[in-house]
């Protein structure tokens, strides 16, 4: 059965087919090629894993295609690594039609989506996301970006994808780290505003954990509903769609904190839902058996619930160099009640308060 979101954006509609065995039948992305020529951009794990297949089928119908291989980690989502993309693009004589294809996690997907923004002013572009994270997180909504040294994803573009195609027999691969990781993203739209299915992960997360393909495939297909609506409703970020950014603050500064690698960002959000939850407790929001419901919820999806002890000034001064930060405020995504999230500013004896109850001692 092949799940399709429709993903509602104005000037740029596109679909997300979920299923098993999608690259096993690539027809609806050859349908969608401007020119039977596509670029492949990937990297030295996936490769070996999925590359060959798909190269088979395209050519097999006809597409000609380009490889490009890149080496794997969040450390090569630079500047670099881009201009290696367009070195191979501009050596190959690639069109304004040709259709660039990100085969991979997030990394590849914000990376090919920005070289697709930018070749010869945009060249058409599509998902595979191989990583639940990107499944339903990064491969949607079209941000797109690399790392420059003194910031995560500064350099970047809005840019849609003209089709998502999420092949659910990907995650087979995938290490139990990062499949959690990607947890923690999904468990975040419960969170946000969908208390039904926060409910339903609930009562399923064990299934979830032990790889029930039935089960991810509707949390997938029910995360990306739930991103396609938020990011139609506003594509570039200017009201709710922040919403998504739901213990990113405090996430980001425990990457950054750490050293980026050490906790995988899924890792840092799950700890940083876990301060939100406890700063809105401190709010007067949220009482402390919701607080251990999103705590308990967590750990069951194997991810860290108590964040490392940086210090309360690092942690203010890090959240301080966040994208959310407007006008030297910063802007925190915190809970009404689950299910219920809001933006709002945080009195600093909250911050306070939520590291204290949620940081290693
Ligand atoms: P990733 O792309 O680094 O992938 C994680 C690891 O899994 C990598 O080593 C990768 O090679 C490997 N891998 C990928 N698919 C595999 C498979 N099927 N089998 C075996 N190994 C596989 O990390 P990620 O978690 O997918 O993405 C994180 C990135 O996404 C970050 O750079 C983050 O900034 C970005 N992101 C972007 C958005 C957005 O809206 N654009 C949203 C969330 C995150
Ligand atoms: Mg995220």
């Amino acid at each position: 059965m092949i799940r399709n979101v429709h993903v509602d954006i104005d000037h740029a509609p596109y679909s997300i087919l979920i299923g098993e065995g999608l690259l096993q039948s690539v027809e609806p992305l050859i349908a969608l090629l401007a020119q039977k020529r596509v670029a492949i951009v990937t990297n030295e794990t996936i490769a070996p894993l999925y590359l060959a297949g798909l190269v088979a089928q395209l050519e097999a119908a006809g597409v000609e295609c380009q490889s490009i291989i890149l080496p794997d980690g969040e450390k090569y989502k630079t500047w670099d690594s881009l201009n290696l993309i367009f070195d191979a693009l501009l050596t190959a004589r690639a069109e304004r039609k040709t259709t660039l294809v990100a085969l991979g996690g997030g990394v590849i997907g914000d990376m090919t989506g920005f070289a697709a923004a930018v070749y010869q002013r945009g060249v058409p572009f599509i998902q595979i996301p191989t990583t639940l994270l990107a499944q339903v997180d990064s491969s949607v909504g079209g941000k797109t970006a690399i790392n420059h040294p003194l910031g995560k994803n500064m350099l970047g573009a809005f840019y849609q994808p003209k089709l998502v195609l999420a092949d659910l027999s990907t995650l087979s691969t995938l290490p139990q780290r990062e499949f959690s990781a990607g947890m923690a993203e999904v468990i975040k739209y419960g969170l946000i505003d969908d208390l039904e299915f926060l409910v339903w992960l609930e009562e399923n997360m064990d299934a979830l954990m032990a790889r029930d393909v039935d089960l991810i495939a509707y949390a997938v297909e029910r995360c990306c509903q739930n991103k396609a609506r938020i990011v139609a409703a506003d594509e570039k970020e200017t009201g709710q769609r922040a919403l998504l950014n739901l213990g990113h603050t405090f996430g980001h500064a425990i990457e950054a904190g750490l050293g980026y690698g050490v906790w995988l960002h899924g890792e840092a959000v799950a700890a940083g839902m876990v301060l939100a939850a406890h700063a809105s407790r401190a709010l007067g929001h949220l009482q402390a058996a919701d607080v251990d419901r999103v705590i308990n919820l967590l750990q069951r999806a194997g991810l860290p619930v108590v964040s490392p002890a940086l210090g309360g000034e690092r942690y203010k001064a890090l959240m301080a160099q966040d994208k959310k930060v407007d006008a030297g405020r910063i802007k925190f995504i915190l809970l009404r009640q689950l299910g219920e999230a809001y933006i709002g500013e945080l009195p600093e004896i909250a911050i306070d308060t939520a590291l204290l109850a949620g940081c290693e001692s």
